[in-house]
């Protein structure tokens, strides 16, 4: 499948913000607060950004938070408008129930380009089964865990050792000794921290 592959802090640089692409770099070795102007030649004095600029800024800020294409991102905006109640709240939900996004929010990687590796790679279990489609949607009571095999790995035992002193996100619980997470609820807007503003995303596809 295809995805981003170039240097990811050019992403932070273009969007003007720091988006955490890179999990614990980005709090040791971040080099945005020194070179934050965007990547390309500097035409000197900035124009100021239009209506629509930011509306596509805030767009691409997410689709970037999540590593996702357009094409996907587009249509998992589609699913949100489709569903009862606040566009921007129900994409909100579905990007987080992403399971790339799960295996990021409950500790399993640094970075959600390291957990979409893992699930790519058939580390991750849903239910029980390997599942190894990063966009796959979780759902309420579902649990996370490990094949079988990959509890084997020297990833897996340091994970275990290193996942005490992580928290997970508060609409998940984690068992820490067997590293089986669950989904104990979906997550509400107000669960979830995030560098865009939904609203403006709808009003980017509402054109
Ligand atoms: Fe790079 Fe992370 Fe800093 Fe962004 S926040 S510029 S991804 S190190």
């Amino acid at each position: 499948m295809a995805r981003y592959t170039a240097a990811v802090c050019r992403l932070c640089r273009r969007s003007g913000d720091k988006l955490m692409l890179k999990g614990d770099k980005c709090i040791t070795k971040c080099t945005f607060d020194k070179r934050s102007k965007p990547p390309g030649p500097q035409l000197g004095r900035r124009r100021r950004l239009s209506d629509r600029g930011a509306q596509l800024r805030e767009k691409q800020k997410a689709r970037w938070t999540y590593g996702i294409l357009e094409r996907q991102f587009r249509r998992l905006f589609g699913q949100a408008e489709r569903q009862p109640g606040i566009t921007a709240d129900n994409l909100l939900v579905l990007l987080e129930r992403r399971l790339d996004n799960i295996t990021f929010r409950l500790g399993f990687a640094d970075s959600r380009s390291q957990a979409r590796q893992l699930v790519q790679h058939g580390h991750i279990t849903v239910n029980g089964h390997r599942v190894d489609i990063p966009s796959h949607l979780v759902n309420e009571g579902d649990t996370i865990g490990w094949r079988a095999g990959s509890t084997k790995t020297e990833y897996y035992k340091q994970l275990l050792a290193t996942i005490k002193g992580k928290t997970v996100a508060p609409w998940l619980n984690l068992d820490k000794q067997s590293l089986v997470g669950r989904v104990t609820s979906l997550p509400t807007p107000g669960d979830v921290e995030v560098k865009f503003e939904g609203k403006t995303i709808v009003e980017y596809y509402s054109r």
